[in-house]
């Protein structure tokens, strides 16, 4: 079991230590590169901790080891000045009871699985159906998954930045997914601003394993209204088109002409009410992108701006899909300082292999076999212009 002087490095206890005289020192001080903090209890009593990254220049990520959440970043606008652009709530006991995967480590798949459960190697399996109407259930995020683990923490350098890294075992059958995954989550604070993100995972049987990150990114600052006036550009010519209740059918669309045409900046408000089925099945976007690179290669995504701050977020990664999900579901939940987060106050772009993949052979294999190894990367990095 996770215990704070187990996982707390002597570097961390020397920047907690720090923190604790830097109001003695006085401003010349600079905050250390790693510290720790209590984030407070789960619901048995076990406590939650909160690691906050930084580098040189004073952008930062905070982190919890429940869920393995990013909780905050800290990125300057175009005149310097740091806001924080995740949405997110002040303490764990949020985090446990209602949150909408703020910010969370997904998995054990990322996204929906339809069909009621997937067969692989000849053999029946059914996590959880959690989400959807009573007629269409489906599996979302993989259940009661890794956003409600509490992982083991282990706070490191890696080549000078500042690291955190996240473990979690999850039992054969865990959610109804087979084999005992063994996962592990590094976060990265970067001397580029960004933050960075490598997941890897083993398995002791055959199964499936989709892992992305849900942090819900507002660029002028969390709980200053809504997203629609950012510009977003995705390097994606197609999307899985949905049905419904959301599931992709396992066509290709092309974006070319339509309200998903992202290749070059657009406003996300401009065509978002647009009459078109797939908007309206979503609700607004809510689509997995099919990125135009080669697969496996890290690679810039996607990139948004929000002309107000002049904030700038290219995503980069492994990953050969991104979900575009524009809060349509934000219903109004109080947030980080009483913050409220209404419908479309922050936006995810959640890197991954494309949602229900268990169930179309014609997308990537998420199929993970023992001996192997699931590895991927992602980036959020800041600039302002
Ligand atoms: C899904 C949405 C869902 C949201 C929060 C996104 O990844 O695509 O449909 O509402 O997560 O659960």
């Amino acid at each position: 079991m996770h215990s704070e002087s187990a996982s707390c490095s002597r570097h961390v206890c020397v920047g907690a230590l720090f923190l604790a005289l830097a109001p003695i020192l006085g401003a010349a001080v600079s905050q250390p590169p790693i510290t720790v903090k209590s984030f407070g209890q789960l619901k048995d009593g076990t406590p939650a901790h909160l690691y906050t990254l930084q580098n040189s220049s004073g952008f930062r990520a905070d982190i919890t080891d429940f869920g393995g959440t990013v909780v905050s970043v800290f990125a300057p606008d175009k005149d310097g000045a740091l806001a924080d652009v995740s949405l997110g709530f002040d303490n764990v006991a949020d985090y446990e009871t209602r949150s909408p995967y703020f910010g969370a480590t997904i998995g054990r798949y990322g996204n929906r699985i339809g069909a009621k459960g997937f067969t692989l190697d000849g053999v029946r399996y059914t996590p959880p159906l959690n989400s959807g109407p009573p007629e269409a259930r489906c599996t979302l995020h993989g259940g009661t998954g890794f956003d409600k683990a509490l992982w083991r923490a282990r706070p490191t350098m890696i080549d000078g930045d500042p690291a955190l890294v996240l473990e979690h075992t999850s039992p054969d059958g865990d959610q109804g997914f087979p084999g005992t995954l063994e996962v592990e989550v590094t976060y990265r604070v970067t001397p580029d601003n960004a933050l960075r993100i490598d997941y890897r995972a083993t398995t002791d049987k055959p199964t499936v394993v989709n892992l992305t990150n849900h942090t819900y990114f507002n660029l002028r600052g969390e709980g200053t209204g809504t997203i629609l006036d950012h510009v977003l550009t995705i390097h994606g010519g197609r999307i899985t088109p949905v049905d419904p209740h959301l599931i992709p059918t396992g066509a290709f669309m092309p974006v070319a002409g339509t309200p998903f045409d992202f290749t070059s900046p657009h406003v996300i408000g401009a065509r978002i009410g647009a009459d078109h089925e797939q908007v309206k099945f979503g609700g607004g976007y809510d689509h997995n992108w099919v990125l135009d690179k080669p697969a496996g290669k890290l690679a810039l995504i996607a990139t948004l701006h929000d002309p107000t701050s002049g904030r700038v977020m290219d995503v980069l990664t492994t990953e050969p899909g991104v979900q575009f999900y524009s809060g349509n579901f934000l219903n109004g939940a109080k947030g980080k300082s009483g913050h409220t987060y209404a419908k479309r106050d922050g936006l995810c772009l959640e890197t991954q292999h494309f949602p229900d993949s268990p169930n179309k052979p014609q997308f990537p294999s998420t199929v993970l076999r023992p001996g192997e190894t699931y590895a991927t990367t992602t980036v959020y990095r800041f600039v302002a212009r």
